[in-house]
């Protein structure tokens, strides 16, 4: 089986969220899609380690956000690579608690369902919600969805651990040729971050913090962070 076979499958990322008591939760997902029209259902999975994958089944309502194609990195990396049992992911964005209670993401956002759990099913690692759709907004209709495509090839984001479409990077890399990997020799390695898998790589440097491009991870400011996550320089373990 080729492993990158599962690239081609086409995805969006959506911020999922929900509310039990005071606990807020949300996460990071590409898999959210509409089941049936009539009445309007959606499926997402969700990890049962995730703390949402609780949270959800307590309150059984779900909100979804579709995330614009320029969402900020600090959005994905707050929901994408940390846990809400841990992190307070809602103080850094914009939302409001919509009719099911749920929390709805507005912050990057262009459009967000609010669902109701209508039926739940155990996939092993995951759970399968099918949400009844209440309540649907349209926000921003000029920009466009953010595609996991993108992300991942644009934005050089992988997925999350607990993500249904989670691949080892290590499998990914066993698979590329020795050669494409000297050929980028000249600025020194590539680096990696340990905690959510972005690569960095010395021959396209870091645009979103002004590195150009030929810049050794060495050389990088010690004050440079992971893109996606945050996580500190010191971090990176590198590709060689
Ligand atoms: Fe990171």
């Amino acid at each position: 089986m080729n492993i990158e076979a599962f690239f081609k499958l086409t995805y969006g990322l959506y911020v999922i969220t929900a509310k039990d008591g005071d606990n807020l939760s949300g996460y990071i997902a590409n898999t959210a899609f509409q089941v049936t029209a009539e009445p309007p259902q959606i499926a997402i999975s969700c990890h049962k380690d995730n703390y949402s994958a609780k949270v959800i089944g307590k309150s059984k309502a779900f909100a979804i956000s579709i995330l614009e194609k320029d969402t900020d990195a600090g959005l994905i990396g707050t929901f994408g690579y940390s846990s809400s049992a841990e992190t307070d992911k809602f103080k850094t964005v914009d939302y409001k608690i919509g009719t099911t209670g749920s929390p709805v993401i507005l912050s990057n956002s262009i459009a967000f369902f609010e669902c109701e759990v209508v039926d739940k099913f155990d996939m092993g690692t995951h759970f399968l919600f099918i949400g009844k759709v209440g309540a649907g907004e349209l926000l921003d209709d000029a920009k466009d969805p953010l595609t996991y495509a993108y992300y991942r090839d644009i934005k050089k984001g992988l997925a999350p651990k607990n993500a249904p479409t989670y691949i080892d990077k290590d499998k990914i890399n066993a698979e590329k040729s020795k050669t494409e990997k000297e050929e980028k020799e000249d600025f020194g390695p590539n680096f990696i971050c340990p905690i959510c898998a972005y690569v960095y790589e010395p021959d396209k440097g870091d645009e979103t913090q002004g590195t150009v491009p030929g810049t050794a991870f060495s050389d990088l400011p010690e004050d440079w962070v992971c893109p996606i996550c945050a996580a500190a320089k010191s971090e990176f373990i590198s590709e060689n």
